[in-house]
């Protein structure tokens, strides 16, 4: 399909690598043309939910993080995996101040953020399994089409 772009990426889970996945993310999705703030917004997200698998999903341990990205019109659409510990109860650990980790400074506001940068969040989680966050960005979304009409 003419447009439409996909991509993937499998990193180490290192903490030093959560820049890297949000600059990958961020470069991918310049070819819808977003602004500084819908950048800035989808970098944030990336962050908290890589951040999440690393901390969360393998507490610390080197394993795969998965990333699949896909543009489809003006909607960015982003998953990202881990085959970590996964979360007992995801409508739980989705309300804004909930952590397990208080202790390691944790302030359980990593879903609350997606949820408020982005269009859509889905989180699928299996305890053992492990997580999948699924967002979608529409860009450009205040700004005028122009569509065969308009010309
Ligand atoms: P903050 O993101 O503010 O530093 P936090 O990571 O605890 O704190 P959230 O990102 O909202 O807060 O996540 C809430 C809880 O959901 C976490 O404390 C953890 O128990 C669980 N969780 C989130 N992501 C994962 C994951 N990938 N694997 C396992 N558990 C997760
Ligand atoms: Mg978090």
């Amino acid at each position: 399909m003419e447009n439409t772009n996909e991509m993937q990426l499998i990193f180490d889970s290192r903490s030093s690598n959560e820049s890297f996945a949000r600059v990958t993310v961020a470069a991918f999705m310049t070819s819808l043309n977003p602004t500084v703030e819908e950048v800035s917004d989808v970098k944030t997200a990336v962050s908290e939910a890589v951040t999440n698998a690393i901390i969360h999903g393998y507490e610390n341990e080197v394993h795969d993080i998965f990333i699949r990205c896909r543009t489809l019109e003006r909607s960015l659409y982003i998953e990202i995996e881990d085959k970590g510990k996964g979360i007992e109860d995801v409508e739980a650990a989705m309300e804004p101040l909930f952590t397990t980790k208080p202790d390691l400074d944790r302030s359980g506001m990593g879903f609350s953020f997606m949820e408020a940068f982005m269009d859509e969040l889905k989180v699928e989680s299996e305890p053992g399994k492990g997580t999948v966050v699924r967002m979608k960005k529409i860009i450009g979304k205040g700004r005028k089409l122009w569509t065969v009409q308009s010309l």
